[in-house]
């Protein structure tokens, strides 16, 4: 996702209302982003104007491009530009995006019915070409490796949304920042990592999930009191009145729509640590479950070493979940804040909790 930001855009300078099916490309963005276009800046580099359309940029890297929020003069410029970071990006493919599902006529139009005669071995090469894993782009990897439905880009304003949409619709939206790291943690924990048939890959991510929704979760609360690690309490920490809870997610990326209802089992969709203090799977989930039930938090966002747990609300008894989070996840305290109470303020009043592993 990172990427995006680097790249060279040219404007493709759409206008009027027939974009797709959604109407306008700046209805199309909206309809996925569920926010109102208007209220954002414009997204090119360098503009101080406000968003007033949707603009469908290009480049090489990505021909099919992205819908993002630019001003009338920046949308109709023929300079190269650049996207602001953090940025939200809504694909203009629309076959992955609102007509996603509705087989295109013209995907069938494409093969001509002298395809039917190539060569057999013309024919065995271009299936092994398209069952090629390592062809695939990030987003259709992170498809492929967690089975789940994803979409590009949400912010912490938005997470909420999705999460009400998501109940309505039977998913949980976690935020993947995909790099290079973090599709071999995940390969290597599937146990997929010297496999490239994406085919083969597909069964085996099944298997996955069923294998890992029907383990026993084990007692998360018991878990982190037998594990509890004591640091320092010192309640002056928490009366620093200038200090303001930062609610953000630790890195940004693809949604991945876990087809689960329960938070902590998108854990079998989304595997995840087992190295250096990082606790393994199983961990992972016997915390979320605790805290589901105890906060209703939900796991949100993650990257190879970040996991961001969201709520509702923030959470009042401060103490014991800086003693919590700070048993699941020392690091941040031994290499961060140093002690339980300045962890707790930066809890205080934060629905986004941030977590990371060295
Ligand atoms: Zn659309
Ligand atoms: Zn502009």
């Amino acid at each position: 996702m990172m990427d995006l930001y680097q790249e060279m855009w040219t404007s493709k300078k759409v206008t009027g209302d027939n974009f797709c099916q959604c109407g306008s490309a700046g209805k199309h963005w909206q309809n996925h982003i569920m926010l109102s276009l208007t209220a954002y800046p414009c997204t090119a580099k360098g503009c101080a104007n406000k968003a007033t359309v949707g603009g469908h940029i290009v480049s090489e890297n990505f021909p099919q491009g992205y819908i993002v929020p630019l001003c009338d003069s920046c949308n109709q410029s023929d300079e190269p530009i650049q996207i602001k970071y953090g940025a939200l990006f809504v694909s203009a493919d629309l076959s992955i995006t609102c007509q996603k599902g509705s087989r295109s006529k013209a995907k069938t139009d494409e093969l001509p019915d002298e395809n039917m005669d190539v060569q057999d071995d013309e024919k065995i090469e271009k299936i092994a070409d398209e069952d090629d894993f390592n062809k695939l782009n990030d987003f259709e990897k992170l498809g492929v490796l967690t089975g789940c439905e994803c979409e590009f880009g949400c912010s912490v304003e938005n997470y909420f949304k999705y999460r009400e949409k998501g109940k309505k619709e039977g998913f949980i939206p976690v935020l993947v920042d995909t790099d290079d790291v973090f599709f071999e943690q995940l390969e290597i924990l599937l146990k997929c990592e010297s496999e490239r048939s994406i085919s083969r890959i597909k069964e085996i991510v099944e298997e996955y999930h069923e294998k890992m929704l029907a383990m026993p979760v084990v007692d998360g609360k018991a878990y982190l009191e037998k594990n509890h690690i004591d640091a320092k309490w010192d309640e002056a920490e928490l009366e620093d009145d200038e200090f303001e809870a930062e609610e953000q997610f630790t890195k940004g990326g693809y949604i991945v729509k876990v087809p689960v209802t329960e938070p902590w089992r998108i854990w079998a969709y989304l595997p995840y640590g087992g190295w250096n203090a990082c606790p393994d799977v199983s961990v992972h989930m016997a915390v979320s479950k605790y805290w589901y039930k105890q906060y209703g938090a939900y796991p949100a966002a993650l990257s190879f070493d970040t996991i961001d747990y969201a709520v509702e609300k923030p959470v009042e008894d401060l103490e014991k979940l800086a003693n919590e989070i700070g048993t699941y996840c020392f690091d941040i305290v031994e290499q961060g804040c140093e002690t339980y109470s300045a962890l707790a303020l930066e809890l205080k009043n934060s629905r986004i909790w941030n977590l990371w592993w060295d």
